[in-house]
Order: C-alpha cells, then sequence, then structure tokens
C-alpha cells in the first residue's frame, strides 16, 4: 500500500515581490495552521525550507522539530536550478543544510528544487546530491510544462544517481491534462472528486502521491499583489487567491481515505526492501 507523502514547501512568496516586506508576515501563522492540523490528524509531513526562511525564523524551524517533522531544503534563496552552475549548486546546497541544521534540524537527506526545475538540462543536480549525501530528491515534473518538466523522466520514483531517489511530482491521470494535481493552484481550482480520482489511481498503482502545498496555499489574508512567475498575468494571478480556505478541508477529506507520511520515513521503507519470503 503506497501513501500519500505529505509536504510544504516552507518560503515567503513576499521574497519575489517588489518591496515584499510592506506586505503582511504570513509565514509564521500559516506554519503554525499548517503544525495544528498535522497534530490533530497526528501525521507527519516534510517541511522544504528555504534557508533564508530557516535563517529569518529560527524559532519556527525549532517548533517543526520539536512536532517530529522532517526538515529537508528547498534551495538557500529559491533558485532555479537553470540559474546556478553545478559548482554554484553545490555550494547552495551546503549553506542551505547548513541554515537547517543552525535551526536545530537534524539528519536532512532530502531536497525539492525550486519551481520542479530539475530537468534533463539540470540532471547533474542528480549526482551532486548523491555526492553530498542527500538520499532523495522531489523535484522532477515528468511533463511538457510552460515553466520547467522533463516528460522523458517517466511518472514512477526511481533512483538515479548514486542510490539517490527521485520521486516525481503526481500528474492528473486524465490526458490531455497533465498537471501537478497534489498541490497549489491545481488542488485549490480543480473540481475535488478529479483530484481524488487521481490520488486514488496512483495509490492503486503502487506510487506514492507527491504533494507540494506552501505557506500562502492556506492564508486568506494575504493582501492582493502579482505573484512571481506569472507574466504579469492578471487572470493567472487570480487563480493564487482562489480556493485557500477548501485546501485544509480537502487535506482532511483525504486523510480519512489514504495514508499519510513524510517523505524520509517512505524512502527509509524503500531501502529496507521487501521482507525475506519466509517457508
Ligand atoms: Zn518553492
Amino acid at each position: 500500500m503506497s501513501s500519500l507523502l505529505l509536504s510544504v514547501d516552507l518560503e515567503d512568496v513576499r521574497d519575489w515581490v517588489k518591496d515584499g516586506t510592506r506586505y503582511r508576515e504570513g509565514v509564521p501563522e500559516n506554519t503554525r495552521n499548517y503544525l495544528n492540523h498535522f497534530k490533530q490528524w497526528g501525521v507527519k509531513a516534510t517541511f522544504f525550507v528555504v534557508g533564508e526562511v530557516a535563517r529569518r525564523y529560527p524559532w519556527l524551524i525549532g517548533e517543526i522539530v520539536e512536532a517530529g517533522h522532517e526538515l529537508a531544503c528547498h534551495g538557500d534563496v529559491h533558485l532555479q536550478l537553470d540559474k546556478l552552475t553545478a559548482q554554484e549548486f553545490r555550494a547552495d546546497m551546503l549553506r542551505n543544510r547548513k541554515a537547517l541544521e543552525n535551526a536545530g534540524g537534524k539528519g536532512i537527506f532530502g531536497f525539492r528544487a525550486p519551481t520542479f526545475s530539475l530537468t534533463a538540462r539540470t540532471a547533474w543536480a542528480h549526482e551532486i546530491l548523491a555526492e553530498l549525501g542527500f538520499t532523495y530528491s522531489s523535484s522532477v515534473l515528468p511533463a511538457a510544462n510552460p515553466l520547467y518538466g522533463w516528460p522523458e523522466f517517466g511518472k514512477g520514483a526511481r533512483q538515479v544517481a548514486g542510490g539517490l531517489w527521485e520521486l516525481p511530482v503526481t500528474l492528473h491521470g486524465i490526458p490531455g491534462l497533465p498537471v501537478p494535481i497534489a498541490g497549489g493552484v491545481y488542488f485549490r481550482v480543480l473540481p475535488f472528486f478529479l483530484t481524488e480520482w487521481a490520488i486514488g489511481k496512483s495509490i492503486t498503482y503502487g506510487q506514492p502521491v507527491i504533494t507540494y502545498f506552501h505557506p500562502y496555499d492556506i492564508d486568506c489574508k494575504q493582501e492582493k499583489f502579482m505573484h512571481p512567475d506569472l507574466g504579469g498575468k492578471k487572470h493567472l494571478n487570480m487563480l493564487m487567491y482562489i480556493g485557500r480556505a477548501k485546501v485544509l478541508k480537502r487535506l482532511d477529506i483525504l486523510h480519512r481515505s489514504c495514508p499519510f507520511q513524510a517523505y524520509g520515513e517512505y524512502i527509509n521503507g524503500l531501502q529496507a526492501g521487501p521482507a525475506e519470503p519466509t517457508g
């Protein structure tokens, strides 16, 4: 039986908006909201944390660790991989991991590329992660996409370099709609019965459901401003604000029908391998 791997990409959207600090600070309140729900459900999650966020809120990172959740890397300042050389990426990872360790994190073995920016062109990142002792990455969007995508990678989790696992983000199973279903705008905006169907299908085929929620996905108090990576398109920006009140309610429904797990725990299970047949 597979499971839904629960994750929050812990970043501050204000960091990519001009004069972002004039807007309300949302990360601590939204993170605590996630933490409260995870506690209610009795589940553990993985927080992919941007180094800069860990330096800004070390006490918040402490609360995540204290609650027994897993910390993993999400880039030191959330730079997409095609903006870095291999050497720069290595240094970025070391800074990111150090920031989490300085905030109390231990046993950091996971990585998610900002904006799922690990593609065929930046596949060198897998080698570097393995070299640095990471055991898994969840950084590939295995479909064509206007931003980043690696359709040839394939939809299944597999080992890529030096034993490192790549867990590509779960796509919608409907032909012609190869979008990552379990997080962000798609989780908020698409009809929920389609999401439940796609998640059920993934679990049936023994694939983990790869999620990606953010602090802003549940932030109903955020002021209106233009989000990054949308090319200034107002109709796309409108979608950024739709369905935020539904996210935790939808997760609550999913939690009743499908097991939730942190990434590290899932990877440890894979590495342990299937039990020896007896008799
Ligand atoms: Zn991110």
